[in-house]
């Protein structure tokens, strides 16, 4: 290679590993941008469970890239010395390592990185509530709340469509709801064992009626592998449903 053709390519370089350090940055500091402008528990937990592996993955693939890149005016003195034929070998090596490391950032997200972002949900699902009184309130169990939800609450619970969690002051009776998307929560896949299952979609397969219950499918469907499934869940009839009012 010619000397200037060899500073024209480590200003290339220099600029692109910047370049993809600032876009790692620029990645995480949006996600907690985005996560701290929601003023709400439910906001949070919706967005954390859809975003933040997401984010997490992005900016570990900029790293990677800048780190990869950066690589090159590590290996100067090599590219300096070396032919056409050794510098196109030294590329491709940069380059495998490179797609090795960001595979291994993958999966390192979708099998462990889930229970990081599990913790999270669960710290701002359950951090403890004060009361306008100022007392700590009190979270009601599955039994305990059903008392206090609507039937619209309960079937959307039945429904898996939501999760209701109602919170107690019990020296003012002051209640307080949350109410959850739990749709883009993860489940373990069957096949390949990721936590990477997750709800693409539902149908009702059978409309409730008066005399019978409904049917609906919930499609599962892995991001990492690709294996789908469905899951059944009946819808009470429209009968039982009066009858509970
Ligand atoms: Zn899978």
């Amino acid at each position: 290679m010619t000397r200037s053709m060899i500073d024209i390519w480590y200003e290339i370089v220099k600029y692109a590993s910047v370049l993809f350090l600032l876009a790692g940055v620029i990645i995480t500091a949006a996600y907690f941008i985005r996560l701290y402008s929601k003023t709400n528990s439910s906001d949070k937990y919706e967005f954390v469970s859809k975003n933040q592996a997401k984010y997490f993955l992005y900016s570990s693939f900029a790293w990677i890239a800048a780190l990869a890149i950066y690589a090159n005016i590590l290996l100067q003195p090599l590219l300096e010395t070396s032919g056409g034929f050794e510098v196109t070998v030294i590329l491709i090596v940069t380059l495998i390592v490179g797609f090795g490391m960001g595979y291994a950032a993958y999966i390192y997200d979708s099998l462990y990185y889930s229970s990081v972002v599990e913790k999270r949900l669960m710290d701002i699902r359950f951090k403890p509530r004060i009361s306008q009184s100022g007392q700590k309130m009190r979270l009601l169990s599955e039994e305990e709340e059903d008392l206090h939800l609507t039937d619209e609450m309960i079937k959307d619970e039945e429904d898996l469509k939501f999760e209701y969690d109602v919170w107690l002051d019990e020296s003012t009776g002051e209640k307080y709801f949350e109410k959850y998307n739990i749709h883009f929560h993860a489940l373990i896949c069957d096949n390949c064992e990721f936590r990477t299952l997750t709800s693409s979609g539902e149908e009702i397969v059978e409309h409730p009626t008066h005399e019978k219950e409904g049917l609906l499918l919930a499609h599962y469907k892995c991001a990492n592998c690709g294996y789908s499934r469905e899951v059944e869940t009946r819808i009470p009839s429209l009968v039982s449903d009066a009858a509970l009012v």
